[in-house]
């Protein structure tokens, strides 16, 4: 007979544990409920005796590149009610104490009368078990709780709970958010869930007849210990990022910085965004009205839309010419107001007006569009078949068009355009004319604030560079480290000196007075940059960008800045970047 429930037991047990492995690996899918009803520990009992409670882990840390706390759990208390025990003189202390009034306190004590455990959907309701009453308290609220509950035990009662602290609150979209229970959802906690969330462990306890864990059992030899989820060494620079989101703050758009030496991304910024902290704090109210409101601030723009990159990526068509060779840097381009070959009236116009006759350097300066749209019908050929393949190549290069491979949810590839894109678009044929306004940028190429930064990553290492990451290293993990398993990549060839004559250029757009980013110069900061205007199309005011690395030798940032609807991208978001720049070499050495 004994042996008879020894067995029974142990079957039981063995029915917990599987059910404890399915939770850790896939309960987060199978529920959904308000994050403010999970209390931490919840009891499993399966029978009159034996009652597992699940033990949920810490979850890891997630840190900056100075081991500054971005992300990390901390308790919080929710207070618990069993219906079935309230006293008539409880409702008095715990109205004036919550601040609420007697209609709501019925309404609290109705809820949890029907709250259903969410960790045991089958399992049995009843009066005197603890069901929440109000979750998260104030650190003040649980401070005065704690000296009344005396009075209020045993109907009420306080339970832990852990809960996303942000010390800086910043970075939300690179960090995400958790949801309930203890699962990651968008940004490194979703991408990193699994090296986040630790194991959760197994407590055994002999229960009462009313299921009140008492003992345990066996004396806890069964038990499991919860483990703790791995911590992450990011990457990101906290004061960079705090500048960057408050200089975003009121406008449409993103900003990424990469330092060049490592690919490590230094700040990811998109605009507007949320509070972490808020969310953390308030799901249930702020989630609905972020998810529904018209500027996604959900959504991580530099991630997860493209644009045209505009005039930035006439630094992309000059390195491009030059290493085809169907350019001589020296050689000038007589512009006449904008680009007449393709027949009238001048496309694309030039900003500069009047005939000028700029050479490389002085074209990437001035951002003449009438030499970059020769250019681009000269690498492309007259016939642009197999040359804006190899063009298309040779983009490609640069990171455009694929995923960089952040490690967050979400990246958008962006598009080179390719013979087949141009077939489909002219049934009757096309050439350079047609689809010139690549040339500055403003054609079907579509690239993310990411990709942007990425390529001046790699111009800034003349070709060598880094995979953007966010990641340094992972705590317990061996060899994590991202530089001791990545090795610098050359993604584009080209002879120093040609390399020289483009740095000159961009340094000559922030120095030269009559440089489209004169307004971007930092007295003693050797800033190279190329300003951008993305045109819209849709009567809407054009989209501001500025791209920059610095300083010009030895660069320790590269970094590019997009507003929507920004207008000129020397007049708005060149000055935030030259902000980054300067506050970030400051700061870092
Ligand atoms: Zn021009």
């Amino acid at each position: 007979m004994r042996r008879d429930s020894m067995k029974k037991t142990f079957i039981l047990i063995g029915i917990i544990i599987l059910q404890w492995l399915s939770f850790n690996h896939t309960f987060s899918q199978s529920y959904t409920f308000p994050i403010t009803d999970l209390p931490l520990h919840t009891q499993h009992n399966l029978n009159d005796t034996i009652c597992a409670l699940h033990i949920l882990p810490q979850r890891g840390s997630i840190y900056d590149r100075r081991g500054r706390t971005l992300v990390s759990d901390s308790i919080l208390y929710d207070l618990m009610v069993r219906p079935g025990k309230v006293k008539k003189q409880d409702a008095a202390i715990i109205c004036s104490l919550l601040k609420i009034t007697p209609k709501e306190y019925q309404d609290r004590l109705r809820y949890a009368l029907n709250w259903q455990d969410p960790w045991q959907p089958d399992g049995k309701k009843t009066r005197d078990r603890p069901a929440p009453f109000k979750g998260m308290l104030s650190r003040e609220l649980t401070r005065h709780l704690l000296k009344q509950l005396p009075a209020l035990q045993p109907a009420f009662s306080l339970q832990k709970r852990a809960v996303r602290h942000y010390p800086f609150n910043t970075a939300a979209h690179l960090l995400g958010y958790v949801k309930a229970p203890g699962t990651g959802e968008t940004g490194m906690e979703e991408s990193f869930d699994n090296i986040l969330r630790g194991v959760t462990g197994l407590q055994f306890r002999i229960c009462d007849h009313v299921h009140e864990p008492t003992r345990p059992w066996m004396a806890g030899q069964t038990d499991v210990l919860a483990e703790k989820g791995n911590d992450i060494y990011t990457t990101l620079d906290i004061p960079l990022q705090l500048l960057g989101e408050k200089l975003m703050k009121g406008k449409r758009g993103s900003i990424v910085a990469i330092d060049p030496e490592t690919g490590g991304i230094l700040a990811m910024v998109s605009s507007p965004g949320y509070s972490p902290a808020e969310l953390a704090l308030h799901r249930n109210t702020l989630y609905p009205a972020l998810a529904q409101h018209k500027d996604k601030p959900f959504m991580n723009r530099a991630i997860a839309s493209y644009n045209a990159p505009g005039s930035v990526f006439k630094v992309v068509q000059a390195l491009i010419g030059l290493q085809s060779g169907v350019i001589d840097p020296q050689d000038k381009f007589t512009c006449k107001g904008g680009y007449t070959l393709c027949g009238l009236p001048a496309r694309p116009k030039c900003h500069v007006t009047g005939v000028h006759k700029p050479n490389l350097v002085q074209a990437l300066t001035i951002s003449c569009n009438g030499y970059f749209a020769d250019m681009f019908r000269k690498t492309v050929g007259l016939i642009p078949k197999s040359g804006l393949a190899d063009w298309a190549a040779s983009v490609r290069r640069f990171g455009f068009g694929a995923r960089t491979g952040i490690e967050l949810p979400g990246e958008k590839a962006g598009i080179v355009p390719d013979t087949a894109l141009y077939n489909r678009k002219y049934p009757r044929g096309w050439n350079g004319c047609t689809i010139l306004s690549n040339a500055i940028g403003q054609g079907e190429v579509g690239t993310t604030v990411l990709q942007l930064a990425n390529a001046m990553s790699i111009i800034a290492g003349k070709g060598w560079f880094y995979t953007p990451h966010l990641t340094d290293s992972i705590s317990g993990i061996k060899n994590s480290s991202y530089q001791a398993t990545h090795l610098k990549t050359q993604a584009f060839d080209l002879a120093d000196s040609l390399w020289n004559l483009v740095h000159q250029g961009m340094y000559d757009a922030v120095h030269s007075k009559t440089g489209t980013a004169y307004s971007a110069r930092v007295p003693g900061l050797d800033i190279c940059g190329k300003t951008g205007t993305v045109e819209n199309g849709n009567g809407q005011k054009d989209h501001s960008v500025f791209a920059a690395f610095a300083p010009r030798y030895r660069p320790r940032i590269a970094i590019v800045c997009m507003i929507e609807n920004g207008g000129f991208g020397a007049e708005v978001a060149a000055p935030v970047v030259s902000r980054m720049i300067r506050e970030y070499l400051a700061g870092s050495r």
